[in-house]
């Protein structure tokens, strides 16, 4: 199954929504995080074979990282680079070992009723281009960075980004990317005030982006 590729130009990542994208090879995308406090959750899948999309574990192995930053190569399960993280103005350390928000962990924190989460954003932003897959894969969290002690517990930190930092992303094949404004407001992980933001991606075709 393959997607047609999204149109070139500005696209709204609501606070709390998300966004999938087919995106042809040699695109750029370009992540804008206005207030600098936003999580955004990224997940890609190959466009031809859902089977294969981004993994944390072979991400982790193949960089020896547990965080991702400009260099670090945004494999597959299968061990292929799927998107080439082509500038970064973001404070980096783009977490890949917390699991996208869903609805157990609100549950946890005590809501009441449906809250949106990441995992859900996942599956219906995949729904809206007529995708489904089984599962919610381990996102890699951009914008969010967690500290690994010397004990092995992780920190939650703050947000740390300047506002208007962005994440500029190269797809390496035809691929899906998805997004998720992430709807955390019980934590402090989008900010001290616990509020999630709007936030912009904007396709930059391959020809414009070699111009
Ligand atoms: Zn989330």
């Amino acid at each position: 199954m393959s997607s047609t590729p999204a149109a070139a130009g500005e696209v709204l990542l609501p606070a709390a929504h998300g966004v999938a994208l087919g995106v042809a090879a040699g695109t750029l995308v370009k992540v804008t995080n206005p207030y600098g406090t936003q999580a955004i959750d990224f997940w890609v899948y190959n466009a031809a074979d859902h089977s294969e999309f981004l993994s944390m574990d072979n991400l982790r192995s193949v960089n020896s990282v547990v965080a991702a930053n400009r260099d670090t190569r945004l494999v597959s399960t299968r061990r292929r680079t799927l998107v080439t993280i082509v500038e970064d103005t973001s404070s980096g350390n783009h977490d890949t070992l917390l699991c996208p928000c869903n609805a157990a962990i609100y549950a946890e924190h005590g809501c009441e009723g449906y809250h949106r989460s990441c995992s859900d954003n996942h599956h219906e932003a995949l729904g809206a281009l007529g995708i489904t897959v089984p599962t919610t894969p381990a996102a890699l969290n951009l914008f969010m960075s967690v500290r690994v002690e010397p004990d092995g517990t992780i920190t939650r930190l703050l947000p740390s980004s300047r506002p208007g930092s962005h994440i500029l992303l190269r797809a390496e094949m035809d691929i899906v990317m998805v997004f998720s404004n992430c709807p955390q407001d019980v934590t402090t992980i989008n900010g001290p005030d616990r509020t999630p933001r709007d936030c912009m991606l904007e396709v930059i075709p391959a020809s414009k982006a070699a111009a």
